[in-house]
């Protein structure tokens, strides 16, 4: 059996995790993200993890495919760098490939973390049985990776899919990048809890305007349901561009099911372009938890 190590990095945490070329997870570890230390000593922090999950006798050096590693983008996979990740504030052009390299006998890839969620998805999750699929992760932010014609779609520098900076509404005001009206400015849960503070009168969470939408508040309803029309217009746009036959849909925000899927779902059969396009599905994740330590474990396996 050979085994791969995969390490998905996150805001608040990093998972690294051993995964065998089935694609179960045979050790799992989770540590907290440090965002106060120097990135060199955070990764510092996850090679010494590495090296406690290898002690192991199954793992000699010859069962080891190599290291894959999923992180927030903006990256350059290619060159294997940590380039300006908005929930990695601190990491600014962090030559990760090159540090974990120097200290693990092993070869390193870098990928974003949506494409190595999409991997996971299509290897053994919800994309499983089909040939062109796209993951799209509505959670703080939103992104998406897109695997097409047997293979990842990476793009120049492995940022390809950031679908959460495509333009939906120019009237719905400033997104964190500069232009109006992005489409995680208007349905990502950060937007959500946002904007649902507004509706309420005080602050409130993602998850408690997802309450008052199981509740029927009328104003809650209202706002939800236009949110999930934009997200099956992102869908469509997706199927419209890829000419993808499956988009699933993962992070914090599916949680809210059925509701979600059926509005999107609508949308893709009334208005994607081409009748096949219509026919596509758009369905939840399945690995949601390990999609991206997984992911990540597959880029070497
Ligand atoms: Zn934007």
């Amino acid at each position: 059996m050979k085994y791969s190590i995969g390490v998905d990095i996150g805001g608040t945490k990093v998972a690294v995790a051993i995964v065998d070329q089935i694609g179960s997870i045979v050790k799992h570890r989770i540590i907290p993200t440090d965002l106060s230390i120097p990135p060199e000593q955070m990764i510092k922090r996850i090679i010494q993890v590495v090296n406690e999950v290898l002690r192991d006798d199954r793992f000699s050096h010859d069962v080891i495919t190599g290291i894959g590693v999923g992180v927030p983008g903006p990256l350059d996979s290619r060159n294997g760098m940590v380039t300006c990740p908005p929930n990695l504030a601190t990491w600014r052009d962090v030559p990760i490939k090159q540090i974990m390299e120097a200290d693990l006998p092993y070869t390193v890839q870098l990928e974003n973390d949506a494409n190595a969620a999409t991997l996971a998805e299509k290897w053994l999750g919800a994309g499983r049985n089909h040939e062109h699929v796209i993951y799209m992760t509505v959670s703080t932010g939103i992104g998406a990776g897109i695997f097409t014609d047997g293979r990842l779609l990476r793009g120049r520098n492995g940022n390809a899919g950031d679908i959460g900076h495509t333009v939906i509404d120019p009237s719905f005001g400033e997104c964190s990048c500069g232009q109006k009206g992005c489409l995680e400015a208007i349905a990502s849960g950060t937007a959500i809890a946002r904007h649902g503070s507004t509706i309420v009168g005080e602050p409130v969470t993602t998850e408690r305007v997802f309450r008052l939408y199981k509740e029927k508040d009328p104003r809650i309803v209202e706002y939800i349901d236009s949110v999930f029309r934009v997200l099956g217009t992102a869908c469509v746009n997706l199927v419209n561009t890829f000419d993808a036959e499956i988009i699933i849909i993962g992070g914090g925000v599916s949680k809210v099911g059925k509701p979600l899927f059926e509005t999107a779902q609508e949308y893709v059969s009334a208005y994607a372009l081409n009748p096949m396009g219509r026919q596509a599905k758009v369905i939840p994740a399945e690995l949601e938890q390990n999609s991206g330590v997984i992911g990540a474990a597959a880029l070497c396996l």
